[in-house]
């Protein structure tokens, strides 16, 4: 049995080269781009008006005539004599020659004369060539992971597609006699599968798209067998279940028999001491317990700093950890490290009732978990707690 922090070393130390892949910018939100981008253009490519006014070419009075009108998507260009000027929008193309746009709020118009009110100064309200970012410039380096944000300014440099880290296939196995499908009428002694779709659910919240899903029986052969073929088919395989040390848990045993490498197995901690992480060839492979509250917090912990390594994250692996202060005196157990189901506000966090490995219901609600280390048993109200935020 290792500690959390030796399980979560041995995590950032695996090494796994992501696959690239050249793909349609549309869909990459979340995704690292696995190759610097450089700009094809400049932006803005033309000097843009960044107001709706008038584009002029200053002289020494204070009224200038007026003798045309560019709007945004005009190629036009007007050649201006000093004194002269023309009506402009945002966006717009600003004739070659004028040195400043002057707001509409400060000119009185006229007919075609305008009279401007208040200082101007050259260059004023004019977005230059270039500005955001020069042709040949990196607009995102290598690793950048993309957002909302990084599409729009990709998008904004005529970029159409991209080269990613593709996320890893994923075989999400089930073990378990017990298990029936929601949807079926629940028979004696038998409880609706719930791991599987639960861990569909935060695999997509990754990113992950390619999904295989697997069921088995507890009942060895089929059990190795179906392990096989997921790590054939896949690049991480999640097992949930059958890894414990009962008489009919065999996961444990057909990974051996695979020739699983094992890099860890156990952790002492609460919930999901039983985890298991390990490799077969290129595949990674965790056995998940099948307890959902410890399937589920084991995927926050390990499993997620695993994915984002698999698509080309290198820093910062893991979920957001903040200090929050504990709204109630914390009394532990045991001396095993924990991860509590909580709940944040603005400063504090609340630990929920309901915190055996079993059960969901303080899960479905709960926006974070408290880490309690090894060595701490008693935690007073108002103390402040490491708090480990879940993706919303
Ligand atoms: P195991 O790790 O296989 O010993 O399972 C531990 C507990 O989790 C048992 O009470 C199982 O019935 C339950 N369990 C295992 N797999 C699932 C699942 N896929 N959905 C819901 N409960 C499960
Ligand atoms: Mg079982």
């Amino acid at each position: 049995m290792i500690s959390v922090s030796k399980a979560l070393s041995i995590i950032s130390e695996v090494s796994y080269t992501p696959k690239v892949k050249t793909v349609p910018l549309k869909g990459t939100n979340g995704l690292v781009l696995s190759k610097n981008i450089d700009s094809s253009i400049h932006m803005p490519p033309f000097r843009q008006s960044a107001m709706d006014g008038y584009a002029l070419l200053l002289h020494d009075k204070n009224t200038y005539q007026i003798i045309g009108e560019v709007k945004a998507g005009d190629p036009d260009d007007y050649s201006l004599l000093p004194g002269q000027g023309v009506r402009i929008f945002t966006g717009a193309r600003v004739p070659n020659n004028a040195n400043t746009v002057v707001i509409q709020e400060k000119v009185i118009r006229s007919e075609d004369i305008i009279t401007v009110h208040g200082e101007v100064n050259k260059n004023q309200n004019i977005r230059a060539i270039g500005e955001q970012i020069k042709k040949g410039d990196i607009a995102l380096a290598k690793g950048t992971k993309l957002s909302p944000a990084g599409i729009g300014f990709l998008s904004g440099l005529g970029v159409n597609e991209v080269q990613v880290f593709t996320p890893p296939s994923v075989a999400i196995i089930t073990t378990g006699n017990e298990l029936i499908p929601p949807g079926q009428k629940l028979q004696e002694g038998k409880i609706y599968e719930s791991n599987s779709l639960q861990l569909q659910s935060v695999l997509e919240q990754s990113k992950i798209k390619k999904i295989n899903k697997y069921i088995v029986q507890d009942e060895y052969e089929s059990t190795k067998e179906t392990i096989r073929q997921a790590i054939i088919n896949n690049d991480l395989v999640l097992i949930s279940g059958g890894i414990s040390v009962g008489d009919y848990d065999f996961v444990k045993e057909a990974l051996s028999e695979l020739r699983t490498e094992e890099l860890f197995y156990k952790i002492k901690q609460k919930p999901g001491k039983p985890l298991f992480f390990g490799r077969n060839n290129k595949t990674l492979i965790f056995a998940l317990p099948g307890n959902p509250a410890s399937s589920l917090t084991c995927y926050y912990i390990y499993v997620i700093p695993v994915i984002q390594k698999m698509m080309g994250t290198i820093t910062s692996l893991g979920l957001k950890r903040t200090m929050k202060s504990l709204t109630e005196d914390f009394v532990k157990k045991g001396d095993r490290a924990q991860f509590l189901k909580a709940k944040t506000s603005e400063e504090s966090v609340e630990v929920l009732e309901g915190q055996s490995s079993a059960m969901l219901y303080s899960y479905a609600v709960a926006d974070a978990l408290v880490f309690i280390p090894e060595n701490i048993n008693q935690i007073d109200k108002n103390s402040l707690v490491e708090t480990i935020l879940l993706p919303q």
